[in-house]
C-alpha cells in the first residue's frame, strides 16, 4: 500500500502518496454482479435502499493485493421495502419505503400463504431476517395485512404518498386488488383467525398472545383479522448492506491471507467482514462504522506518523 489513485471530477486520474489509509467505501450491495455471485439467485433483482456507489470497490482493491475475505459473504442486511420503490435510495423518501409494523398483522405471499412468524420477537430482531425471506417468495413479493383494530398503531412510513396499498371491506376484495390468490388468502386468514388464542394484546412487550396449531405460528401479538375495512401493503426486498468483507484486527488493520497485517492498510464500516452473521440488531451499522472508524483513523494516523 503506497497511496491511492483517484479520478477527479474532470475525468483525469491523479495519484496520491500515503503512508497509511482507511478504506471506508461500503459493501457491495449496489453491485448487481457481486450480489448475484455471493448472495445468490434473485438478489440481482433486489432494490438497493441506499447509494448506488457502494459497489464493493474497496473490498476488491484490498482482495487484489492479498487481503483476507472474512465473515458471512452470503449474508446481508435487508428489509421489507415498498414494492414499487426505485432501484436505488431516494433521498426525499429516505427510510420511509421500509414497512416495519408487520408484527401487528400477518404477512402473505402471492399465493396467500404465510411464510414467517410475524411475532417471533420485537421487530428490531426480526426485520432483517424477514427482509431476506421475501426475496425467496414468488415474484419477490409479500403483502402485509392489517385490520382496523391496529391501523392507528402503524408506523409513520405507512402514511407516505409513495406507498403501494389497497383497502377493501372484504378479504376476497382485498386479495383481488393486491393480485393475491383469493382462495389461498381467504383460507389462510380463516385458519389464522381460528388459531388465535385468548390473552391480552400489548404491542409494547412480547405479550405471548399466540396462535396454536398452524404453521408457521405467530408467537406474539396474534389477533384475528375481523374488523374491516382490511388494508394491505405490497413489499419486496430492499438490501441495506452486505455482511462479508475484509478481516481486520482490533486496531482496524487489514489482514492478509496468512493473517499478517498489511502495512498501511486499515478498514472501517460496511466493508469490514465478521461483524454480523445471519441476523442484525437494529442500530448496529452506524455504531460499528463510528466505533471502528475512530479506531482505524487513530491507528492509521499513528502508523503514518511513525513511518
Ligand atoms: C436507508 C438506510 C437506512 C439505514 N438506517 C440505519 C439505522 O437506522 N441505524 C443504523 O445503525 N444503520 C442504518 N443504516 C446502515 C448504515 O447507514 C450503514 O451501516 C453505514 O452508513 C455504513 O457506513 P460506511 O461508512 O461503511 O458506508 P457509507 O456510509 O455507505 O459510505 C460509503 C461511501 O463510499 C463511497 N464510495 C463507494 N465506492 C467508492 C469509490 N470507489 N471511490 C470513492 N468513494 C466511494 C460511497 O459513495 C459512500 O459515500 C441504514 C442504511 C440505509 C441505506
Amino acid at each position: 500500500m503506497t497511496g491511492l489513485e483517484i479520478r477527479r471530477p474532470d475525468g483525469a486520474s491523479e495519484s496520491l502518496q500515503a503512508k497509511a489509509l482507511v478504506l471506508a467505501s461500503g459493501g457491495f450491495e449496489a453491485n448487481v454482479e457481486m450480489r448475484t455471485r455471493y448472495l445468490g439467485p434473485n438478489w440481482d433483482l433486489a432494490r438497493v435502499r441506499g447509494t448506488p456507489y457502494n459497489t464493493g470497490d474497496g473490498i476488491r482493491m484490498a482482495l487484489d493485493i492479498g487481503a483476507q475475505a472474512w465473515g458471512h459473504w452470503s449474508g446481508c442486511h435487508a428489509v421489507q421495502w415498498d414494492y414499487n420503490a426505485p432501484w436505488h435510495g431516494d433521498r426525499k423518501v429516505g427510510d420511509n419505503f421500509q414497512k416495519h409494523s408487520y408484527p401487528l398483522g400477518i404477512i402473505v405471499n402471492v399465493e396467500g400463504q404465510r411464510f414467517v412468524d410475524e411475532g417471533a420477537d420485537l421487530r428490531n430482531y426480526t426485520y432483517v431476517k424477514y427482509g431476506r425471506e421475501v426475496i425467496k417468495q414468488p415474484r419477490r413479493a409479500a403483502f402485509q395485512i392489517f385490520d382496523q383494530k391496529v391501523v392507528d398503531l402503524l408506523r409513520e412510513e405507512y402514511r407516505i404518498r409513495e406507498v403501494t396499498k389497497a383497502e377493501d371491506a372484504t378479504l376476497d376484495g382485498l386479495a383481488r386488488k393486491l393480485e393475491i390468490d383469493v382462495e389461498g388468502f381467504v383460507r389462510t386468514v380463516r385458519d389464522f383467525n381460528a388459531a388465535v388464542q385468548p390473552g391480552t394484546f400489548n404491542p409494547a412487550i412480547k405479550d405471548g398472545k399466540a396462535t396454536r396449531g398452524i404453521k408457521p405460528p405467530k408467537s406474539n401479538w396474534a389477533q384475528p383479522l375481523d374488523t374491516p375495512p382490511y388494508v394491505g401493503y405490497a413489499v419486496t426486498t430492499g438490501i441495506t448492506f452486505t455482511f462479508g468483507g475484509l478481516h481486520i484486527t482490533t486496531d482496524g488493520h487489514v489482514l492478509d491471507g496468512e493473517g499478517r497485517a498489511i502495512r498501511g492498510l486499515y478498514a472501517a464500516g460496511e466493508l469490514v467482514g465478521g461483524l454480523f452473521y445471519n441476523n442484525y440488531p437494529g442500530g448496529a451499522g452506524l455504531m460499528a462504522g463510528a466505533v471502528f472508524g475512530r479506531i482505524a483513523g487513530r491507528s492509521a494516523t499513528r502508523e503514518a506518523k511513525s513511518a
